[in-house]
């Protein structure tokens, strides 16, 4: 648990209970901070009295003498429109921060590591984790797995992945190193447009210090501008990175080479769960990260590249049976992110749908030639449909995942030649699911009851 006890003599409210706000009032409960929380669901406010947290109804609540409203990722405090509460926060004067804010406070003078980008996030936090964690004490948390809050206050090297939700309300991170992956529109409804969006996650690079070191992948033309704002910051040592193109003062895996400012130091061939352009851009981040800050010798970072057993939901190989593979990328919910997964497979018997995101397919037509057929569900299904028959890709709707994975799954096995039943949604899970982890496992256990 990360210790506030700084923070002792402020009063702090806490909006929003979900992992990362029950965290930092539990906390400000540990380090004897006063603090009122508050979240409008009730099942959740129980299990916050239930842990014996302070509760407190801030929609009619006095802000004043309260120095910070603590805000959960998930609510806005803009757009589309701006939580009632946090319209009242600002209207008394109140400061609007989030748990990173408090952690960056709380850990002064340690190293924090901090990754953003459309995608790619949290494979590239965990990457950079599992190569660092072989030669220091080091801990990962943020957007992926632990809380920040529940994170260790002793630890000297954190690895953060941060969301533009997180980002944007937060000053002067102050990070050590920032890795800034890619950028492709997302979030544009609680940013209003792109230019919102990269605003948001461009506050990464916030710092008072000017020792730090950014990693900017500048393979998209919104990165490339970043690229040339951070270097003009004159705060930071930039290193750029690319798939592309070999940069004499960069980092680039080219066609699976490994080249640092020019000099080719070894091969991903060997790095199983490291394949695509997509991951040789996480991977190249996460090597510039390990070199140049912990100076780790490329051969060791490349073992470690080697030893990297993937994250679930991104592309994981589940099963083969027979000559069919059985891929869950249940974490792509952008198109971007399929994408990748359908330049990765050939003969796709691929399973899409849910919520869909601004632009739908679209960006997926020049990568529709290796689908056999698409298997719709979910509220976006008849729109996917719509694109699809323009496209010429045979397709066909169902009620729901499990019956969309029987027909797939049927069909691919019917062929005598290698195939892929591959779940890339390019959608959000929620109109059936809790989040993504829910459907990935759930298309997991189809492939489980499978008696092929
Ligand atoms: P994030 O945390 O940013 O959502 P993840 O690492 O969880 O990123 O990956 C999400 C999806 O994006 C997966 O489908 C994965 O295959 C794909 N992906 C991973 N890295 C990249 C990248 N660098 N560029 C584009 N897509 C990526």
């Amino acid at each position: 648990m990360i210790d506030l006890t700084h923070f002792q003599g402020k009063n702090i409210a806490v909006l929003g209970l979900g992992k990362s706000g029950f965290a930092t009032a539990k906390a400000l409960e540990l380090s004897r901070v006063d603090y009122v929380a508050w979240d409008d669901n009730s099942n959740t406010r129980a299990k916050a009295t239930a842990y014996g947290l302070t509760l407190e109804d801030l929609t009619n609540y006095d802000f004043k003498g309260t120095d910070y409203l603590v805000l959960s990722p998930g609510i806005s405090h803009t757009l589309p429109t701006p939580h009632p509460i946090v319209v009242r926060a600002k209207q008394a004067g109140i400061e609007i921060i989030n748990d990173v804010f408090l952690f960056k406070e709380a850990m002064k003078g340690k190293d924090i590591i901090a990754i953003t980008g459309t995608n790619g996030k949290s494979t590239t936090t965990a990457l950079i984790y599992h190569v660092l964690q072989a030669r220091l004490t080091c801990q990962m948390g943020g957007n992926i797995g632990t809380a920040l809050m529940e994170l260790n206050s002793e630890c000297d090297v954190t690895v953060a992945e941060l969301s533009s939700y997180q980002t944007e309300i937060t000053p002067n991170l102050n990070a050590t190193g920032v890795v800034w992956l890619n950028i492709t529109p997302d979030h544009i409804d609680r940013h209003g447009d792109i230019d919102g969006y990269i605003a948001a996650k461009a506050r990464i690079f916030e710092t008072e210090l000017s020792a730090g070191i950014a990693v900017i992948c500048i393979d998209d033309a919104h990165s490339q501008k970043i690229y040339e704002a951070v270097k003009n910051m004159g705060k930071w040592t930039v290193i750029p990175v690319s798939t592309k193109q070999i940069l004499e003062g960069g980092v680039c895996i080219v066609d699976g080479d490994i080249f640092d400012k020019g000099v080719n130091v070894g091969t991903m061939h060997e790095a199983q769960r490291l394949k695509g352009t997509h991951n040789h851009q996480n991977a190249a981040c996460a090597y510039a990260i390990a070199r140049y800050i912990y100076s780790i010798q490329p051969q060791n970072i490349l073992s470690q590249f080697q030893r990297f057993d993937g994250l679930a939901h991104r592309q994981f190989h589940v099963a083969r049976i027979g000559n069919v593979d059985y891929i869950n990328d249940s974490k792509a919910t952008n198109a971007e992110a399929t994408e990748k997964a359908l330049q990765s497979y050939e003969n796709i018997y691929w399973l899409a749908g849910g919520v869909a995101k601004d632009g739908g397919l679209l960006p997926l037509k020049p990568y529709l030639s290796t689908v056999q057929k698409v298997y719709l569900y979910g509220e976006c299904a008849l729109d996917y449909k719509m694109f699809l028959d323009g496209q010429s890709v045979t397709c066909e709707i169902f009620l729901n995942l499990e019956d969309a994975f029987q027909k797939a799954h049927t069909g691919a096995q019917e062929i005598n030649i290698n195939a892929t039943v591959l779940l890339s949604p390019a959608a959000a899970s929620f109109d059936q699911y809790p989040n993504f982890e829910k459907r990935g496992e759930h298309f997991e256990e189809c492939i489980k009851k499978t008696d092929v």
